[in-house]
């Protein structure tokens, strides 16, 4: 083969929604992918938000192998000895179309990419790129395993340390600070055990989230999916922190801590450990974001591109990956109606992307990587907060106080600082 249409590197949610549109529309695509089959190599926490999206992908998510229905939200703050949970649960998480769901990707890819090859585009898995074809500045194709292959347009879809973006000097290398470091158990259980544990009916999910003491001053937290007989544990912690940490740590002896914490262990308790993985994540948010998304011959989408939103109660890249993937596909189709695949008329995608939701949410939370690289976050306000509510609820030896003088006592004690007060200060802009 010495020349298609197009070619997707990577397929991840971003390449095969890509792919999906242009198969639809007749046009030649080919699907190259590293991994011995399509979601192989891809991470995530476990929850896709389908609120977004679902106008992208019209008519086609009723057959998607989803694992459970979210109908459950938990946030736990977690101090060293001591952890608070808020949890929401709501009949409007019931509501269809459904807001959210928890996936594995291995199952979830590999659907996704039978639904591609059924439209027409065809998929190649275990074959890495190794190079870009660049003539006269423009992306004419690919090379891999020592084979050229010429298309009129490249998508680099190859996920979060895009060497394509790079190499076609879309990106520069970045800085530590603008990645985190994912690290995943799958625990086996049964689907019993999950329902009784989490108190959830049959389809239904909950996702729980945690910040605090388990990075141990980190940028990070921690996640908790259930799916269908099984639950997805992990950890995501910043790099340039992990770097910086004295002594070291390793990621994965923080999650086999996490996992021993008296919040965690009874909910796996007698589970199996099937998968263990790690993976890099955008964590640099709207000001790491590329100047531009195309050049002459290529585009850039889902995590090459940066597209992910770590906002501390919600972590988002899915989404933002297929809608990405939608939208360069439709700019590819009028691209090649008026067989002219230049910046200037791939730069209609820049223009779609930047109206979507997917620009506009990075956008407006674009102050919350600063918010979250705080260590106070992690360390002080747990504990203080902690500190308050058992001020509050504890009965003692001695007699209690008034219940207000307690909350002033704590709040004098712990949050009329300078810090705290210039951290509040700094979360206007969130
Ligand atoms: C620990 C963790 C938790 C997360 N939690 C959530 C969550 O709960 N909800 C959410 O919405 N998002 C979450 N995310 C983010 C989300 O997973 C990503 O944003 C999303 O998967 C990006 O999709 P993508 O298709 O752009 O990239 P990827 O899924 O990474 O796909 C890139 C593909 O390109 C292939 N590839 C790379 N290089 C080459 C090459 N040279 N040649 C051929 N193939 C190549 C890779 O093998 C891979 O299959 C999480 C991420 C992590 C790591």
């Amino acid at each position: 083969m010495e020349k298609v249409e197009v070619i997707v590197v990577g397929a991840g949610l971003a390449g095969l929604s890509t792919a999906m549109v242009l198969a639809k529309a007749g046009i030649e695509v080919m699907v190259v992918e590293r991994g011995d089959y399509p979601g192989a190599k891809n991470v995530t926490g476990g929850r896709l938000y389908l609120g977004p999206v679902g106008k992208y992908l019209p008519d086609w998510w009723d057959d998607a192998p989803f694992e459970r229905q979210v109908v459950k939200e938990r946030l736990s703050m977690l101090a060293p000895e001591s952890a608070i949970t808020v949890e929401l649960s709501s009949e409007r998480f019931k509501d269809t179309p459904h807001p959210s769901y928890t996936v594995l990707r291995s199952t979830f890819d590999r659907w996704f990419a039978d639904q591609v090859t059924e439209q027409g585009a065809f998929i190649i898995p275990g074959y890495q790129v190794d190079d870009l074809v660049i003539e006269d500045d423009c992306v004419k194709g690919i090379v891999a395993a020592g084979d050229t292959i010429h298309a009129d347009v490249v998508v680099a879809a190859d996920g979060v340390l895009s060497f394509l973006a790079e190499k076609a000097g879309l990106r520069e290398k970045r800085s530590p600070k603008d990645y985190a470091l994912g690290v995943k158990e799958i625990v086996e259980l049964p689907a019993e055990a999950i329902q009784e544990r989490f108190g959830l009916g049959e389809n239904e999910g909950a996702a729980q989230l945690f910040f605090g003491s388990l990075t141990e001053g980190m940028l990070g937290g921690g996640f908790l999916y259930t799916n269908r007989a099984s639950l997805s544990l992990g950890m995501v912690v910043g790099i340039h922190d992990l770097e910086e940490k004295d002594p070291p740590r390793s990621p994965h002896d923080l999650l086999e801590a996490f996992k021993s914490r008296p919040e965690i262990e009874p909910l796996i308790a007698g589970g199996e450990s099937v998968e263990y993985s790690a993976h890099v994540l955008p964590e640099g948010g709207y000001d790491a974001l590329p100047e531009r998304l195309v050049t002459d011959g290529m585009l850039l989408v889902g995590d090459a591109a940066g597209f992910a939103l770590n906002m501390g109660v919600t972590v988002r890249g899915m989404d933002f990956a297929i809608a990405s993937g939608v939208l360069a596909g439709e700019t590819i189709r009028i691209a090649r109606a008026q067989r002219d695949f230049s910046a200037e008329t791939l730069a209609g995608y820049e223009r779609e992307l930047k109206s979507s939701f997917v620009w506009q949410d990075i956008e407006t939370f674009r102050h919350m990587p600063t918010f979250l690289s705080n260590p106070r976050l992690f360390e002080d306000f747990p504990s203080a907060v902690s500190d308050l509510f058992q001020g509050v609820m504890a009965v003692g030896t001695e007699p209690k106080e008034r219940f207000m003088k307690t909350v002033f006592q704590s709040v004098r004690q712990n949050f009329l600082s300078m810090d705290v007060i210039k951290d509040l200060f700094g979360m206007r802009k969130l």
